[in-house]
């Protein structure tokens, strides 16, 4: 049997990163995945940043729409939040995943389609592949299968405590410029919120997230019913979004990383980013591990302590913004939706926001005083309560379409 230095389990966006990582640093690397070919739909809106594209090492190629601006739809209030330059784009995630996979191959990784693997130990991986059983020897096993890791749960490392539940159609629709949409509220997405972000043209994703004991999916039909009564939907899935933190995210011989240790925006969802960034690392660390000869847990340690050192803040800082979000009532969004059309506080916003590292905003904050007290509204707004008989009803979203914003 062939010793590899790393083998990766999971062809998804972060384990073909680390791949090539791990690939670039000198190891020989395997990768295994067990869909057979790489196509949509995925389970992903695939709004991300450029930064995130660099992180993953992608070019521009697979971006389909650059976006400049969000409406927030409270259950009863409005506002817009308009930069003049691009804030993020959406990516045709089948076609990020086919690069990266094209780039892993290009940096010497060996990739195995139509390959599940089935079982491992430290230093063996067992896979299926055409009905039969084999083994592969490797120094480091890299668990990047996602946010129901096997190798995770067959090497003795946890899974996340805390996930939601994601829920997400794609939908043929009237055709939209550069303006995504954010829909919070009890009635709309409990403790979490749901999103329409136009892609290719004419087409739409329109997703609800939840905190995991719950069924998105009556979420879901219900804002589009509204949102989008003409639209045609033209695919369905359904997805769990995995809570940091995760920790071990190493042990003896192995290291997980992207969904698998929840390399996720905890305000967010996204993954991508946070994912790319973890999958350098994941991938240098065990590239040296094994060229090392020591892949004990306290030599994989570091790798668990550069990515605190790389997103920890951020990760922490969205922890506590989803905590934020999920204590408001319907009121109090509302209040804060309401709060935000300052057009100065607006206008700050969408120019200084960074959707990779919200905290950074702020230090911005502390050097614009102008925009202290419009700020001070918005954080009073989220301490309202809801009246005894609130009225959270909302009213027919499709009549309220953005137009120019
Ligand atoms: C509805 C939804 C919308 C999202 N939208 C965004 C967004 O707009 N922006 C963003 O940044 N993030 C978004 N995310 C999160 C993002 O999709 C994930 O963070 C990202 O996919 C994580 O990548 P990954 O490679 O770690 O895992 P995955 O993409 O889950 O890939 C894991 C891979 O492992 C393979 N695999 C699993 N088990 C095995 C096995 N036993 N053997 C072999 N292969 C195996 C799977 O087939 C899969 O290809 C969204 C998530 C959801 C659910």
């Amino acid at each position: 049997m062939p010793l590899f230095d790393v083998v990766i389990v999971g062809g998804g966006p972060i384990g073909t990163a680390a791949a090539r990582a791990a690939a670039e640093e000198g190891a020989s690397v395997v990768l295994v995945e067990r869909r057979d070919r790489i196509e949509g739909p995925s389970p992903c809106t695939g709004l991300v940043s450029l930064h995130a594209l660099v992180a993953l090492g992608a070019s521009e190629r697979s971006i389909v729409r650059r976006i400049r601006a969000v409406v927030l739809q409270g259950p009863n209030a409005r506002a817009v939040l308009r930069a003049e330059v691009d804030k993020a784009v959406v990516v045709d995630r089948a076609a990020l995943e086919r690069e990266l996979l094209e780039r892993a191959v290009a940096a010497g990784v060996e990739v195995r389609l139509g390959t599940a693997a089935v079982g491992a130990e430290p230093g063996v991986l067992r896979v299926q592949a055409d009905g039969e059983t084999s083994e592969i020897a490797a120094r480091v096993l890299v668990g990047a299968d996602g946010p129901r890791s096997d190798l995770a749960a067959w090497l003795g490392l946890p899974h996340p405590k805390e996930r939601l539940e994601a829920a997400q159609v794609e939908i043929l629709a009237e055709e939209a410029e550069d303006t995504i949409e954010v829909f919070l509220g009890r009635s709309v997405a409990p403790g979490f919120f749901a999103w329409a972000v136009p892609a290719e043209p004419g087409r739409w994703r329109v997703g609800v997230a939840v905190p995991g004991a719950q069924d998105p999916d009556p979420f879901l039909e219900s804002l589009v019913a509204r949102r989008f009564p003409r639209g045609r939907v033209v695919s369905s899935m359904r997805a769990p979004i995995p809570i940091p933190p995760v920790t071990p995210i190493v042990g003896d011989g192995v290291l997980l990383v992207g969904d698998a240790a929840a390399h996720v925006k905890p305000w967010s969802g996204g993954g991508l980013y946070v994912g790319g960034v973890c999958a350098r690392l994941a991938g240098r660390t065990a590239a040296r591990a094994a060229r090392e000869g020591d892949a004990s847990r306290d030599r994989l340690a570091s790798y668990e302590d550069a990515c605190r050192r790389a997103v920890g803040g951020e990760l922490r800082f969205g922890s506590a913004a989803r905590a934020l979000l999920h204590s408001m009532t319907d009121t109090a969004l509302d209040a804060a939706v309401t709060a935000l059309r300052d057009r100065e506080l607006a206008a700050f916003l969408a120019r200084e926001a960074d959707i990779d590292h919200p905290s950074r905003i702020l230090s911005r904050v502390a050097a614009h005083p102008r925009i202290w007290a419009g700020l001070y509204a918005v954080w009073a707004a989220t301490r309202r309560a809801d009246p005894p008989e609130p009225d959270s009803t909302q009213g027919d979203l499709s009549s309220q379409t953005i137009g120019p914003v």
